[in-house]
């Protein structure tokens, strides 16, 4: 099945140690077979997490931000030397190809930690002075103390690292919890976390969203809840929240709008779109999957597009030939197909490739590309978080942005033209935590990712990041003004 070890075991208070909840098959999705069963942390177990995170806390939250650097840089090396294992379980639990998961994951990973172990040792403040006659002001920037850390399934280990690395990096300690989809590579990495770490900075529970996730987040002992996941988690958490007061930092879905202009350069536009809206199935909160077409393109960029999209290779033997995954399970697989038939079921909507389930074994769905749709139809309001993309044909600009804001999202977009004045107009039009211009999807860890609306709040990545993991703090001494 792979040459990887399946590890099972949960990670408390520094301790490699068996689930005592319910046991959870982990499907593989491109075959639909059982890889292992794993059982979920009981409650008692996540009462242990949490003691163990709140009795490390002090003495964590007291290192020097180079001996957390360090860390963090060892969790870096651990994620490089296992790349080919990690991987390997990527592609298993989630179908991703092997070749991409190594490729693009992992190395991503390991640099999500390497960037936070130099970022934690160059913050930036306000500067020290006498604000009052007399008083010296400083500010400090402190870890807020246990963390619950929730992911989602779509790059299990590479969002682990955008919740883990900023959190540890700030002097936080943590109980993360994976999707129960996905648990196997932060699992395979948890004994070198237990390695690296001392016992309880971090803990690893497996288990569903209302066992083990919700007693995390109203746990009156955790400080803070960091989730990525969807809109309607978020606003459970938010009222489980609001009990204790936490701080929450929301990472959730997205409907990246894509406005493409008359002049923008279509083989790029076609490209860019067949890569970045269908990568990972679509299964990216960022996937350009809501293209606006201005009427003099819009043909050409249809019927290009059409068949770059059917040309998009999956469920292929080879390894190497395959470019997208499947959906994670069959539930999402099925969700994503009662859109495209809700979809065409308009007669405005025109299918132009794909819109079925792919025959065969597999949670895999065909990419779809989808014209002539309405502002206000369900599929280019919702997210499908498939691979889909729907085509929007638009005359004037000033429309494509008013529709392109006219959504509950706020996460990515992208604005494709060869002039950049118009580029930048339309960009600094749009309401979006960021917009690429002419590409999407392109992240770097030095800069932030989080989205407006309904898409959350907080920053992963970059600086800002490290910022929502810590609390300002003042400090004033009075000292008088004569010295004698
Ligand atoms: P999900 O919300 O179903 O699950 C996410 C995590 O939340 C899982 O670990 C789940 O167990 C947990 N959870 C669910 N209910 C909970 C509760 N009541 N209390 C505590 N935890 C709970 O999302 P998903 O299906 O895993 O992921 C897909 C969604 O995530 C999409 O909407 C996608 O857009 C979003 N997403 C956003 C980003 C981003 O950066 N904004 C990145 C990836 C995915």
């Amino acid at each position: 099945m792979t040459g990887a070890t399946l590890h099972t075991a949960l990670l408390i208070d520094g301790q490699l140690v068996a689930g005592e909840g319910i046991a959870e098959p982990i499907i593989n999705p491109t075959t639909g077979e059982t890889i292992v069963s794993i059982a979920d942390g009981s409650i008692d177990q996540v009462e242990q997490a949490i003691a163990a995170a709140h009795r490390a806390f002090p003495a964590w939250a007291r290192t020097t931000p180079a001996q957390r650097a360090t860390a963090l840089l060892a969790i870096a090396d651990a994620i490089e030397r296992r790349a080919n294992d990690l991987a390997q379980l990527e592609s298993l639990n989630c179908g991703k190809p092997l070749h991409l998961a190594r490729q693009d994951d992992i190395p991503a990973t390991a640099d999500v930690f390497r960037f936070f172990a130099g970022a934690v040792r160059c913050q930036q403040g306000q500067l020290a002075g006498e604000y009052v006659p007399g008083h010296t002001s400083m500010v400090r920037r402190d870890p807020v103390g246990v963390v619950a850390s929730i992911a989602p399934w779509n790059y299990p280990l590479m969002m682990a690292a955008w919740k883990i690395a900023p959190a540890l990096a700030a002097g936080n300690t943590l109980v993360f919890k994976p999707s129960e989809h996905t648990p196997l590579s932060i699992l395979a990495l948890a004994p070198a976390l237990a390695e690296i770490l001392p016992a309880g900075v971090i803990n690893i529970v497996c288990g569903g969203g209302e066992g083990v996730g919700s007693h995390l987040v109203s746990h009156p002992k955790v400080r803070m809840v960091s989730l990525t996941g969807d809109i309607v988690t978020g606003q459970k958490i938010l009222q489980a929240a609001a009990r204790t007061l936490k701080r929450t930092h929301l990472e959730l879905g997205g409907k990246a709008p894509v406005i493409v202009c008359n002049d923008a350069d279509l083989d790029a536009v076609v490209q860019g779109v067949r890569t970045h809206g269908y990568y990972n199935a679509g299964q990216d909160c960022t996937a350009a999957c809501r293209i606006y077409a201005q009427a003099g393109i819009h043909d050409r960029l249809v019927a290009e597009l059409g068949d770059a999209v059917a040309s998009i290779r999956f469920a292929r033997k080879r390894d190497a030939d395959n470019e997208i995954s499947p959906l994670i399970s069959a539930r999402q697989r099925d969700r994503v197909a009662s859109f495209v038939e809700r979809a065409l079921g308009q007669p405005h909507i025109e299918r132009v490739t794909g819109a079925a389930v792919h025959s065969g074994p597999g949670f895999y769905y065909q990419p779809t590309l989808l014209a002539g749709c309405k502002q206000q139809d369900e599929i280019v309001q919702r997210e499908v978080f498939g691979p889909v993309v729907t085509v929007t044909r638009f005359e004037q600009l000033e429309q494509a942005v008013d529709w392109a804001n006219d959504s509950e999202y706020g996460l990515a977009s992208s604005v494709w033209t060869q002039n950049l004045d118009k580029a930048f107009q339309i960009a600094n039009r749009l309401q979006y935590g960021c917009t690429w211009i002419n590409t999407h999807f392109m992240l770097a860890s030095e800069m932030p990712h989080g989205g407006l609306k309904r898409s959350g709040y907080g920053k992963d990545l970059s600086s800002d990041s490290l910022q929502d993991y810590s609390v300002v703090r003042h400090i004033m001494a009075r000292h008088g003004q004569q010295l004698d």
